[in-house]
């Protein structure tokens, strides 16, 4: 096998090596190498104590020492460990430094994840096959397609719950199909109820591995199938045979979402928005009986889903606040699901575009685009955005095209309207104030009127402006509706 390091990977390799030390590269990026896959990062494994590799690696991050990890640069250097026990399915409670690698390996979740390559060979990459160590099997199972433990699975999930989600995200990442005493394994997660004391941020992390898989469709089909959504998504279970009767759809409400994630570009945003779009339809459901067609025949039943992206939007913002994902994400996410029944009629006017750019951002109006394009996708609709799609694609296109068009110098004041407004002398904050003023004319918070801009300067004042520049829109509109803009910048 040849082997591609970065730079710095063979650098701290060989400055261990130097130093007396072993070094090698373990975890994820053997496995990924053996795939020809690109590594997600690199781990070293040495024998040397993390208080040594610190001293090796001036600059080197060693605040993680306790569990013998020291990061230099951007690598994670572990000094190699023996399995030892584990009070709260977590952590092990003390880390016992080791000199084999063997038993470093024997702790390791997965056989595809515990092999290590020894890294001793000269500077040239070029690893012979032998510097390969693979104790339980890995090379074998990668071959095979197999997914199992290293060990009894049911034991090393309840030593550590997380690596049930962990085989749900490497499957779907890699394609491998359980083993059979591993299904059986997950098959027991749910009742021994192992998920239930895992932290938001350890969820979360699997999660958003899981959701951009290439697997990712069936990973979530398999979080139901073994029960564990309830554990990290309780918001979704409603949706779990949840039946839509309605001419345009075939899947009930979660069959249809996971077909829409799969649907969609594999970006964390658009997958969730993509997985919660419809989360709120199951507390929205209503029922219509539509009286039969001729006497005797079967009346028919259709279901609809008042305002479920307005709740919608409410639970996804929930949801990821739970689990705690940053609020730009949270914001985007809900704004995507809120506006997600967007409708385009032929005299829609472009005022309508730009309140949904004013809600989610240039960005997130096009997302919502590939949105509507997966929801139709997972229904009985034909591929594409659709005609309302189509239109509102034409406005986006024109406000983009106006936007370009529309500089600085197109602003109804100047440098000097700065300086006399707020009585300061030549220099970049009137640079500043000029950007500010130029973003909230296009974000259309502002008309381009100078009388307005003028009031908005002095009103403001400096810090007003700085702050302005850096502002985020803070609440979506309720309602897109087809009505003139206010005001609007010149040339749009
Ligand atoms: P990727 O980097 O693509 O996420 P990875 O296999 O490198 O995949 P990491 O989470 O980076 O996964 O962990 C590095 C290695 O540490 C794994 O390959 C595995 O050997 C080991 N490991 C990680 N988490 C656990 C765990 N919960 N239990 C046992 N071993 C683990
Ligand atoms: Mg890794």
């Amino acid at each position: 096998m040849r082997l591609v390091l970065p730079d710095e990977v063979l650098r701290i390799a060989a400055r261990l090596r130097q130093a007396g030390h072993a070094a090698y590269l373990v975890g994820g990026a053997v496995r990924d190498a053996l795939l020809g896959r690109e590594p997600h990062d690199h781990d070293l494994a040495t024998d040397a104590h993390p208080e040594r590799v610190a001293a090796l690696f001036p600059g080197a991050r060693a605040d993680d020492a306790a569990f013998g990890r020291v990061l230099v640069g951007g690598v994670d250097v572990l000094t190699l460990r023996r399995e030892s026990q584990y009070k709260d399915r977590r952590r092990p409670s003390v880390v016992a430094f080791t000199r084999s690698v063997r038993a470093d390996l024997a702790r390791r979740d997965f056989t595809v994840n515990a092999m290590a390559v020894d890294l001793r060979a000269p500077e040239t990459p070029e690893v012979p096959g032998e510097s390969l160590i693979d104790p339980f099997g890995g090379v074998r199972d990668l071959e095979a397609g197999v997914l199992r433990t290293v060990g009894d699975p049911a034991r090393r999930f309840a030593e550590d719950a997380l690596r049930v989600l962990r085989a749900i995200r490497f499957r779907a990442e890699l394609g491998l199909s359980y083993h059979p005493r591993l299904a059986e394994a997950l098959r027991r997660a749910a009742s021994d109820r192992l998920l239930a004391d895992l932290s938001a941020e350890r969820i979360r992390d699997e999660l958003s591995r899981i959701l951009v898989a290439i697997g990712c469709a069936d990973a979530l089909r398999d979080l139901v199938r073994y029960r564990l959504l309830q554990a990290v998504l309780p918001e979704c279970m409603p949706m779990v045979g949840c039946e839509q009767f309605n001419p345009m759809h075939l899947y009930d409400v979660w069959e249809h979402s996971v077909r829409a994630v799969q649907a969609i570009s594999p970006t964390l945003t658009l997958r969730w928005a993509a997985l919660l779009h419809d989360v709120a339809k199951p507390a929205c459901r209503t029922f219509e009986r539509i009286p039969p067609e001729r006497p005797g025949a079967p009346e028919q039943v259709r279901t609809h889903f008042y305002a479920h992206e307005v709740q919608g939007a409410e639970v996804a913002r929930a949801v990821l606040r739970r689990l705690r994902y940053p609020e730009w994400l949270v914001a985007r996410v809900s704004g995507l699901v809120r506006h997600h029944m967007f409708s385009y009629a032929p005299d829609t006017r472009a005022g309508s575009a730009r309140r949904i750019v004013l809600a989610l951002s240039m960005g997130g109006a096009f997302e919502l685009l590939e949105v509507r394009h997966a929801d139709r996708q997972a229904s009985r609709w034909p591929s594409g955005y659709g005609r309302d799609g189509e239109r509102f694609l034409t406005h986006l296109r024109a406000i983009l095209d106006a936007r370009e068009r529309f500089t600085l110098r197109d602003l109804t004041i100047d440098g000097h309207d700065v300086m006399r407004t707020w009585g300061i002398a030549p220099g970049p904050a009137i640079g500043v104030a000029l950007r500010a003023v130029h973003q909230l004319v296009l974000d259309e918070k502002l008309p381009n009127r100078r009388e307005d801009l003028l009031r908005w300067l002095a009103e403001e004042g400096r810090g007003g402006a700085a702050a302005a520049g850096a502002a985020e829109v803070a609440d979506p509109p309720q309602h897109v509706e087809a009505s003139a803009p206010r005001g609007h910048a010149r040339g749009s």
